[in-house]
C-alpha cells in the first residue's frame, strides 16, 4: 500500500486529499473524516488522472462535509484569563499565572505565562496586557519568519513585501498587490512549522495570483512538506 497527496481547487478552497493505494479494490472511495481529513481509496493500477477528476466530481460533496464537520469540531472554550487556564504560544500550552506588579508585563517562565497587572487583576486588565503581549510577538515573531522565507524569493527577483499584522476571522493571510502582506495575528498560537507555510503560500502569491497547478508546483518545489504543516495548522487552531 503507497499513499500520495494531491490538491483540487473548488471555487475558492483548496481541497487537500491523501491517497492510499489497494491491492485488493477495483473502485474508487472518498472518505472526509471529523478532523478534516479527505482520504481516497484506490485500486493500486488506478491512473492519477482519473483520481483527480473524481475529487473534482466530489469536490461540493467533500466541502459541505468539511464545513459540516468543521462546525461541531470542539472548539477550545472561551478564555476567562484567570490563573490556571492554558493559552497557546509558537504551538505551545502555557499555564497563565497572574499576578500584581509595578508595572504591566508578560514573562515567561517554565512553561508559565505571568501576566502582571498594575492593579488588583481584572480579567479585562489581563486580557488587554496579554493581548498586547502576542501583538507583539507576532510582530516580531513573524518579521522573523518573513526574512527568512522570502530568501528564496529574492534570488527570483522579488522585491520583500512589507508585513502587517491583523485579527482576522476567516483567513491566515493574504497578499494585496505585491507589496504587502498581511498575516493574521492568531498565528502566533501555532508551531513555528504552520506559520512558516502560511507565509511560503502568500509568498508563492507573488509569483502567481491564483490558487492553479502552476503555484502549487512552486508551494511543492518550496516547502515539500507543506500539507502536513496546513494539517498542523489546522488541527491546532480551527
Ligand atoms: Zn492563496
Amino acid at each position: 500500500m503507497s499513499i500520495s497527496n494531491g490538491v483540487v481547487a473548488f471555487g475558492r478552497e483548496t481541497i487537500c486529499y491523501e491517497v492510499q493505494f489497494f491491492t485488493t479494490r477495483r473502485t474508487l472511495g472518498i472518505e472526509v473524516h471529523p478532523n478534516l481529513r479527505v482520504l481516497v481509496r484506490a485500486p493500486t493500477d488506478c491512473d492519477p488522472s482519473v483520481i483527480v477528476a473524481k475529487v473534482q466530481q466530489r469536490a461540493p460533496w467533500i466541502s459541505k462535509q468539511l464545513a459540516a464537520f468543521q462546525r461541531f469540531s470542539p472548539r477550545t472554550p472561551p478564555r476567562q484569563f484567570v490563573s490556571g487556564e492554558t493559552h497557546l504560544y509558537l504551538g505551545r500550552q502555557y499555564r497563565l499565572k497572574v499576578s500584581e506588579g509595578a508595572v504591566s508585563s508578560v514573562k515567561m517562565r517554565r512553561g508559565q505565562l505571568i501576566v502582571s497587572t498594575r492593579s488588583k487583576a481584572q480579567p479585562e486588565q489581563v486580557k488587554a496586557t496579554l493581548q498586547r503581549w502576542y501583538r507583539q510577538r507576532a510582530r516580531e515573531v513573524f518579521g522573523e519568519v518573513l526574512d527568512a522565507c522570502f530568501k528564496p524569493f529574492a534570488q527570483r527577483g522579488h522585491t520583500h513585501p512589507r508585513l502587517a499584522v491583523k485579527s482576522m476571522h476567516t483567513r491566515w493571510g493574504s497578499l494585496s498587490s505585491s507589496e504587502l502582506i498581511t498575516l493574521n495575528g492568531n498565528l502566533i498560537r501555532a508551531p513555528k512549522g504552520c506559520i512558516e507555510y502560511v507565509v511560503v503560500h502568500e509568498l508563492c502569491h507573488l509569483e502567481h495570483k491564483n490558487h492553479g497547478p502552476k503555484f502549487y508546483r512552486l508551494l511543492e518545489q518550496l516547502m515539500p512538506d507543506w500539507v502536513k504543516r496546513k494539517r498542523k495548522l489546522e488541527e491546532v487552531l480551527l
